[in-house]
């Protein structure tokens, strides 16, 4: 992190703990680490398995059941030094769905999901790392999702396709949604989708799983598939709160979700920028360091005005969680979209400042590039942000 950057957020006694605990864990995963497991496209297990070890799946989890019980305002410190240690946005996507899926599973699971299976994410012995609801025709539009959800007796049977499921490969359980109610018996789009626990090893073992991997540029070390699920059988209780209400759940810890998603992004800014002035502060051209010139200088200067601006918004409404839910959905809308924009600059400047060697992959920061990119397409798109403050801020109509 910039040195600046550290006093521009006044961390709570808390939020450095947080930041001095991750930190050190990241130090031991070097840019040279991240490099070859994004070229090999490799899931970086040592990494994940360092923080897994350390209770930081578990960062969400109530102390009761052997979480860390923190929340969203160290949430969005954790995945920021991660990403800023040089793992940059996809580091932090390896282990974002862990630590995310544990929060419909806290308000809303069953007593054996809470007993049973938050204390083994919380030691890092569950990996709940896949969240599967995006399917070809239903990506912005989740709530046109068809893969269905049918009771027989005692179970659920789930069919369908879904589209970038990501690590479902190594992830011990899936949180699924499907509809138990066709979109066409409900009043509201959103009523009649639920949410399933499904243990992996079961599913692949019964051959109700089915997967084609998606090849990718960016966030090489996740992966992602095209899934269909066969007939897939799941115990009643697999389900995750109330029948027909899944989306509900799910739009409970969105914003907070996507605030911790921001902070992954500014994270990414501030690892593209520091490149970027190192190289600009040792490269000569011209006999002088190249960083002394002004046309170069400024880019990288602007992007980091910006990633710190995106940075206050996310540090201040990680403190509001408890504000109304439309309330924090501009927040984190807001600061998305800015930290995404923010981040894509510092990237391009710190590509630019590269001169030739920007695509060279010993330097790293045409993969930042890479996954500047993505950062304005997932979790939702910048169109879909901008929608959000059109019709609740602006009170312009709904464009869907
Ligand atoms: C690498 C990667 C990993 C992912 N991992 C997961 C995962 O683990 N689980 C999961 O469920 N999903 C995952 N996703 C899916 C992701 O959430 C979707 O790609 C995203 O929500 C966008 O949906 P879409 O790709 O279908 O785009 P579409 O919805 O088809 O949109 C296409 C374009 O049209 C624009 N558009 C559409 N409607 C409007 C409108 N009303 N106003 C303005 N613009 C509009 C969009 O902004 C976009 O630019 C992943 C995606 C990627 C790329």
């Amino acid at each position: 992190m910039l040195p600046f950057s550290e006093r521009a957020i006044e961390f709570t006694d808390r939020q450095r703990r947080v930041h001095e605990a991750v930190g050190e864990i990241c130090a031991e995963f070097d840019r040279e680490y991240w490099r070859e497991r994004d070229a090999a496209g490799e899931y970086p297990h040592a990494f994940v398995e360092a923080l897994a070890e350390e209770g930081w799946l578990g960062v969400l989890v109530p102390e009761e059941y052997g979480g860390k019980g923190l929340d969203t305002a160290e949430a969005v410190v954790m995945m920021e030094t991660i990403a800023a240690s040089g793992a940059g946005f996809s580091g932090a996507q390896t282990i974002h769905a862990a630590v995310y899926n544990s929060a419909p599973l806290v308000a809303h699971g069953n007593d054996a999901m809470k007993e049973e299976l938050l204390p083994r994410v919380a030691s890092g012995d569950a990996w709940i790392q896949c969240f599967s609801l995006t399917e070809p025709k239903a990506g912005s539009e989740s709530t046109a999702i068809e893969t269905r959800a049918r009771r027989e007796g005692e179970e659920y049977v789930i069919d369908g396709e879904k589209l970038w499921t990501s690590r479902i490969d190594v992830s011990d359980y899936a949180v699924v949604a499907a509809r138990t109610t066709p979109k066409s018996d409900v009043e509201r789009k959103t009523e009649g989708i639920s949410l399933f626990l499904v243990d992996l090893e079961r599913a692949f073992d019964a051959g109700s799983i089915h997967l084609e991997e998606i090849e990718k540029t960016a966030s090489n070390v996740v992966s992602s598939f095209r899934v269909r699920y066969d007939g897939l059988r799941v115990p009643a209780d697999a389900l995750i709160g109330e029948e027909d209400r899944g989306f509900y759940h799910v739009l409970d810890g969105l914003n907070e979700e996507r605030l911790v998603i921001t902070a992954e992004c500014t994270g990414l800014g501030e690892l593209a920028i520091e490149r970027g002035a190192a190289y600009a502060g040792e490269r000569e051209v011209f006999g002088r360091f190249i960083g002394s010139n002004q046309a170069v200088q400024h880019p990288l200067a602007a992007a980091y005005a910006r990633v710190q601006a995106a940075r206050q918004l996310v540090y201040a409404a990680a403190g509001r969680t408890d504000d109304d839910p439309k309330t924090i959905g501009t927040w984190a809308n807001v600061a998305k979209y800015l930290a995404s924009e923010a981040c894509f600059e510092a990237a391009d400047a710190a590509v630019q400042t590269h001169g030739g060697r920007g695509v060279a992959r010993e330097y790293d920061v045409e993969r930042y590039f890479r996954e500047a990119r993505l950062t304005r397409l997932v979790p939702i798109t910048q169109e879909l942000a901008l929608n959000y403050v059109g019709e609740n801020v602006l009170g312009l109509p709904r464009s869907f």
